[in-house]
């Protein structure tokens, strides 16, 4: 056995203490240790020295190591999820406070539903992209109407101006008219006045005759060149007031052009161009005004949402035009079987949505009975061959705290029912069948 000096032997019992303290304070810290904790503490208690911990101490070393590699890179990860989760709600509040045009709402719906998906560092880059490609197209579609806009107001300055112009020449020539009149008026007077002396102190009736022809004469003259100028006066100021007639109507006219642009333009964003159905944009707009009309009037208010039943498989065997002519009819079906004051929309794919006011769920369910059992017997054929046309749909009504999602959540849960329990289905939320789906 070898001789240890004195100060060694104390250095190998203070280690031997710092390994029993590390065993203490390490035990239940991290699942990769203790493998090694309980080897090394079963070897102290078989009374094992330092030495022959040698091996066990250096794979805790390297386990160590390796632990706080692992912690470092997790710790930067979190860093960049919680730097990529700022950055999105940057960018959702950019796109609120933005306002959007109607042309682009779509794609704004559509991508902030994708800022609360899962996202990975692909995913996250992606829509990063998306939305500078949307806020630049914003930035872009908002200059050119800008410009559009200021074109057409210095357009119709300039087109007033010159009407102002007009009105101003017409009323100087109503003006003068008015003098010449009032000139006239006082040179008859005067001739009257004249005529009226003469006759007085007439003697003879020759003279008299000759001094009243002459006189009259005059007049005579002077009225005819007073209806020759007003003539003239007249001429004129109705070729202006004739002009600006014109320019009057060629300003109602572009006016009545940009109005209807607009009208088109904002229809264009409300409907689905397939089936001519508002779209789900519109269908966002009218829940928010039929739930606040349904708490203010407390009268009920359901929500139908519509899945085609194994879609695909039409797409899949008579082609997408065939699946589109479905979508079609399908909307029709649904568009010609409620009633004028619901409300129908296309949702996306193959879901359609049906908002019936002073409606309740059951009452709702009848009405989707009738409907569903039309479309089943339809009739649906393709190229003369039939096709199974089946529908599904979860129901929900209205309640009073629902926040806005609430109530299409709970129909889309009973439209999840309906599917599960074997399509062909109407289910109303709650009734039995339909709980939260596992
Ligand atoms: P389920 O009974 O469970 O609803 O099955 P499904 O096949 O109807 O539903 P799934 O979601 O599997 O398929 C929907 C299909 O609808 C897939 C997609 O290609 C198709 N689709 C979506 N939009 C359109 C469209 O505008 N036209 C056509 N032709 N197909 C569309
Ligand atoms: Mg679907
Ligand atoms: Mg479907």
């Amino acid at each position: 056995m070898k001789n240890t000096s004195p100060k060694t032997a104390e250095l190998g019992k203070l280690l031997y203490k710092l390994v029993i303290q590390f065993l203490i304070f390490s035990k239940g810290q991290h699942k990769l240790l203790e493998p090694h904790l309980l080897q090394v503490s079963k070897q102290l208690k078989a009374g094992g020295n330092l030495g022959e911990l040698t091996q066990e101490l250096q794979a805790i070393s390297k386990t160590l190591l390796h632990i706080s590699k692992q912690e470092q890179s997790k710790k930067s990860g979190s860093d960049q999820m919680s730097q990529n989760a700022y950055l999105l709600q940057q960018i959702d509040q950019l796109l609120t406070d933005t306002s959007v045009p109607l042309k682009f709402q779509q794609h704004k719906v559509a991508l902030r539903r994708k800022f609360k998906a899962e996202l990975d560092d692909e995913a996250f880059n992606q829509i990063i992209d998306l939305a500078v490609a949307l806020l630049c197209d914003i930035r872009d579609y908002t200059v050119s109407e800008q410009k559009d806009i200021d074109v057409f107001l210095t357009d119709l300055t300039d087109q007033l101006s010159e009407i102002e112009q007009h009105a101003e020449q017409v009323g100087q020539s109503t003006r003068l008219s008015m003098d010449h009149r009032e000139e006239l008026n006082s040179e008859i007077n005067l001739r009257l006045d004249d005529i009226k002396g003469h006759a007085n102190q007439a003697q003879e009736l020759s003279a008299l005759k000759a001094v009243t022809t002459e006189h009259l004469e005059r007049l005579m003259a002077q009225l005819l060149a007073y209806k020759q100028s007003e003539d003239e006066r007249q001429q004129h100021a109705e070729r202006q007031i004739a002009m600006m007639t014109l320019k009057l109507q060629a300003l109602e006219m572009e006016t009545e052009a940009l109005r209807s642009k607009l009208r088109v333009e904002h229809d264009r964003a409300l409907c689905d161009a397939l089936t001519g159905l508002p779209n789900r944009l519109a269908y966002e707009d009218r829940i928010e005004m039929e739930a606040n009309r349904c708490r203010r009037y407390r009268n009920p208010l359901a929500l139908i949402i519509w899945d085609i039943d194994y879609f695909k498989r039409i797409n899949d065997n008579y082609g997408h035009k065939a699946g589109d002519k479905t979508l079609v009819l399908v909307g029709q079906l649904l568009k010609n079987n409620c009633r004028e004051t619901d409300f129908v929309a296309r949702y996306g794919g193959e879901e359609f949505l049906m908002l019936l006011p002073n409606t309740d769920a059951e009452e709702a369910l009848v009405m989707a009975e009738s409907i569903r059992d039309t479309i089943e017997n339809c009739g649906f054929n393709h190229n003369g061959e039939s096709v199974n046309l089946t529908i599904c749909c979860g129901i929900s009504e209205f309640a009073d705290n629902d926040q806005h999602d609430d109530v299409f959540m709970r129909a889309d849960m009973a439209l999840y029912q309906a599917k599960e329990s074997g399509r062909n289905r109407c289910l109303i939320y709650g009734s039995g069948f339909a709980q939260a789906p596992i």
